[in-house]
């Protein structure tokens, strides 16, 4: 028997069948997140049994095998050329709302971090004096439940649960709430604990609670070994004077962000290309990449040139990085933009 995905996670199935009845589809597209993609066989049997039971008979069903990082980016082709689009596992993305025919399930992961996990980081947290902290997490954990727990160890708790969802490149009240004096990031890895230490300019503690493999980590010297390396290649593109901005789709689309960068490189009289890209690798950088290009600018994914393309030979910045350098601001490290 193949594993399924309701092994791991809860989704609402009211949703599904709202979404069926609404659209009466004929061919549904399924799009699910990295990681949970190989969950498709049992799912889609499950779909199928669903529209049955509603008597919507000969659906057919595919699975979107493209990369899904985020409901910020889907191919908008693919999308167009199904009745209903059922994109599991992602919150609306802050800057982009998908096409009509797009219908987001959230997934709530069933596990949760243990009462002793929970115990042994509130033991380290009032060793380092905090007694109050930020919960934040992703859309696939009980973030309120989670809070409770810490609540009930004796720790405040200072943000509201219905806004603690973030994502890669958004972290909700995060950078600007008050009185926390260290941030917990509920998620599967340290992606987004990175992204938080990095939304807060590296000031703050920070530290990652995985449900996954029920641990944490205190994220502070991974957080600073990133900034350390960013900050080498910002001085590495101090004097560098022509630029390739490359500019994404879907919600990765980011104008305000590109007219500014086009605005601030033209003041100064340096020279700049657009390139349009829906996705960013380093073959794709390669392919670009000239004797006359200094650096690359990734307005699209700001996580592409932290997570993928940091080792690069030539310097690949996120809109912050290129705004510190362009405005000579090297202060405080700016995330995202
Ligand atoms: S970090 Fe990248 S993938 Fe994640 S939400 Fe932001 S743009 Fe999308």
């Amino acid at each position: 028997m193949p594993e399924s995905i309701s092994d791991y996670y809860n989704f609402d199935e009211e949703v599904i069948s709202q979404a069926f009845l609404k659209h009466r589809p004929k061919k549904v597209l399924v799009q699910l997140p990295e990681g949970l993609k190989h969950f498709y066989p049992t799912l889609l049997e499950k779909l199928e049994n669903i529209s049955e039971g509603l008597g919507l008979h000969n659906i057919e069903f595919h699975i979107d095998a493209s990369p899904i990082y985020g409901s910020c980016l889907m191919d908008l082709t693919l999308t167009s050329r199904h009745d209903l689009v059922l994109h599991f596992g992602h919150k609306e993305y802050p800057y982009w709302s998908p096409p009509q025919n797009v219908v987001l399930i959230d997934l709530q992961y069933k596990g949760m971090p243990t009462s002793q996990t929970i115990q042994d980081l509130v033991r380290e947290l009032v060793e380092e004096g905090v007694k109050r902290v930020g919960i934040y997490g992703t859309a696939q954990h009980d973030i309120g439940k989670i809070a409770e727990a810490f609540k009930r160890e004796g720790i405040d708790v200072a943000n509201d649960a219905s806004r603690a969802v973030i994502f890669g490149c958004w972290y909700s009240d995060l950078p600007s709430l008050q009185g926390a004096e260290a941030y917990i990031i509920v998620a599967g890895g340290e992606f987004h604990a990175l992204g938080a230490g990095l939304a807060l300019g590296g000031t703050g503690k920070i530290y990652a609670l995985d449900p996954y493999t029920n641990s944490y980590s205190f994220m502070n010297p991974y957080i600073e070994k990133i900034l350390r390396k960013r900050y080498y290649l910002l001085m590495k593109a101090e004097d560098m004077s022509s630029f390739v901005i490359i500019a994404g789709i879907c919600g990765q689309f980011r104008p305000a962000v590109i007219n500014r960068l086009k605005s601030l490189i033209q003041s100064k009289r340096l020279k700049y290309t657009v390139a349009e890209a829906p996705y960013v690798t380093k073959e794709a950088l390669g392919n670009l990449d000239n004797p006359y290009v200094d650096a690359f600018i990734v307005t699209s994914c700001p996580r592409l040139p932290i997570d993928d393309l940091s080792d690069y030979h030539k310097p690949v910045l996120t809109p912050g990085e290129a705004f510190m350098v362009l405005e000579g601001s090297m202060g405080r490290y700016i995330y995202p933009w």
